[in-house]
């Protein structure tokens, strides 16, 4: 596509003085429909009522922790005092903002059990791409140029194999044995096999299962013998906060996804913050600036030359940063209960509904779990034509197909937030869809009725993808 500077190149050679917009002036009108604003609005509206969203319905979508976001969160994130902020203002000049920063990395420290944390990463993603630059930069700085493998357990997040690969890592897959754990046969097999090639473990406990892994006092013991680090990815930190944290269970290297577990909206893919927290050995790699206190006033340090360098403009998400520092404020000594709710929560759909959904890994969970669709498959109902049946009932289906060790995957993961009438409705919603699927299979083909957009052609979309809108003149 040719830029409006393409179009015309005598536009470079305009000089640019004072009240002069000339320079970057359309030589053409903007193909814009003609409309005015009251009707824009409407536009907006209807398309923002056509959106699901936590407000709405129960948002039960495994591994996203949908919970409710308290409204004294977007109050605080708003103050004149944050959103006229530069960040380019001198230090002097914005010490709660830098204080509320440091606070809150203070906070996360005590959570995760690490010794220093940066906020700077904007998503978990981005969390674990500058957390495997610092475990490479680590093994680099200490002549340990071999350690080139990460090892990642079979139902790991699809950002984990990427994050390593993008540091340059090579993967190497670890199975789930049949309790729904890492099968610690085979990590002994592939530490004895990779021995001092092997950087470090990505894990996520409890993992994308909902199980916490038993054996993960042994797995720290065999990856720091072999003279390897520890991963933790934290976006299932909703299950744990308070109860136990990744330093106790052996981890070197956490992210957290702020957005998740600390509460802000975060559908379609943003806004977020994903802090990295490490043990006191990583802590110089860790990007610059980190926020410090001298005793008297709070400040950036820059002067870290061990480190990484910066993953991001600035310091990182700021509004996301005083949400999640209002809500850990708000809830202070009680964020262990969340996480005792959201157990709790998941754990009581799981025993309601395993007698009519098969249910893989038949133990207690932490904050969600997975089922199997195969039951119904069998009927000639697929687990993306339940999701859809979902829908009609003001619901957002579970994760769907994910993880992909389990055949027709729904991963449901109903947070804290909800009460017990909503999980209760819920259930007997998964209920009587298992009822349907045993009385007329065909139905499914025609879900959802209800919603404001109904049946997708998913062929026709995957195959065709159109992503563009062409206004008609
Ligand atoms: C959500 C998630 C991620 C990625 O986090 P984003 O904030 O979406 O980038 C990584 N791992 C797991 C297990 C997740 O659920």
């Amino acid at each position: 596509m040719k830029t409006i500077f393409e179009k015309d190149k005598s536009l470079h050679s305009k000089p640019l003085y004072k009240g002069d917009i000339g320079f970057c002036e359309r030589k053409s009108p903007l193909n814009l429909p003609d409309m005015s604003e009251l009707e824009v609005m409407r536009h907006f509206k209807e398309l923002s009522d056509r959106n699901f969203c936590i407000e709405k319905g129960f948002y039960p979508l495994g591994s996203c922790t949908m919970k409710y976001n308290p409204r004294v969160n977007e109050q605080v994130s708003r103050f004149d005092g944050f959103i006229n902020l530069h960040p380019l203002q001198d230090d002097t000049d914005c010490q709660g903002a830098l204080e509320i920063m440091y606070d809150l990395s203070r906070m996360l420290k005590i959570i995760t059990g690490m010794h220093t944390v940066t906020l700077q990463p904007c998503a978990g993603a981005h969390g674990e791409f500058c957390a495997m630059g610092v475990v490479k930069k680590y093994f680099l700085h200490n002549g340990e140029n071999d350690r080139k493998k990460v090892i990642i357990p079979d139902n790991a997040h699809g950002t984990n194999p990427m994050s390593a690969k993008m540091n340059g890592f090579e993967c190497i897959e670890v199975k789930s044995d049949e309790r729904g754990g890492v099968d610690i046969e085979e990590l002994e097999n592939i530490i004895n096999e990779h021995g001092c090639t092997i950087a470090a473990i990505m894990m996520t406990n409890p993992n994308t299962l909902g199980l916490y892994d038993e054996n993960i006092l042994k797995i720290s013991d065999m990856l720091h013998k072999n003279g390897s680090l520890l991963y933790y990815d934290g976006a299932n930190l909703n299950a744990v906060m308070g109860h136990t944290n990744p330093a106790l269970m052996g981890f070197d290297i956490v992210h957290l996804n702020l957005h998740k577990t600390f509460s802000t909206p975060h559908g379609a893919g943003g806004p977020g913050a994903g802090p990295v927290g490490v043990v006191e050995k990583l802590k110089d790699f860790l990007p610059v600036p980190q926020i410090e206190f001298d005793g008297e006033k709070y400040f950036r340090n820059y002067d870290k030359p061990l480190s990484i360098g910066k993953v991001s403009a600035f310091y990182g998400n700021f509004s996301v940063l005083v949400r999640a520092y209002t809500y850990i404020l708000m809830l202070s000594k009680n964020l262990k209960d969340v996480s005792s709710d959201a157990v709790l929560c998941a754990n009581y759909i799981k025993e309601k509904l395993k007698k009519h959904y098969k249910l893989p890994y038949d133990k207690p969970c932490m904050h969600e779990f997975v089922l199997s669709g195969d039951l119904q498959k069998e009927k000639g109902v697929n687990t993306l034509e339940i999701a859809k049946r979902l829908m009609d009932s003001n619901c957002h289906p579970p994760t769907v197909y994910f993880p992909l060790i389990v055949h027709e995957a729904m991963m449901i993961e109903p947070t804290e937030s909800e009460s017990k009438e909503v999980l209760d409705s819920f259930i007997d919603t998964m209920i009587e869809i298992a009822r349907e699927v045993e009385q007329d299979a065909s139905k499914f083909k025609q879900y959802p009725l209800n919603t404001p957009v109904l049946r997708a052609d998913e062929t026709l979309a995957a195959r065709h993808l159109n992503i563009k809108y062409e206004f008609n003149d």
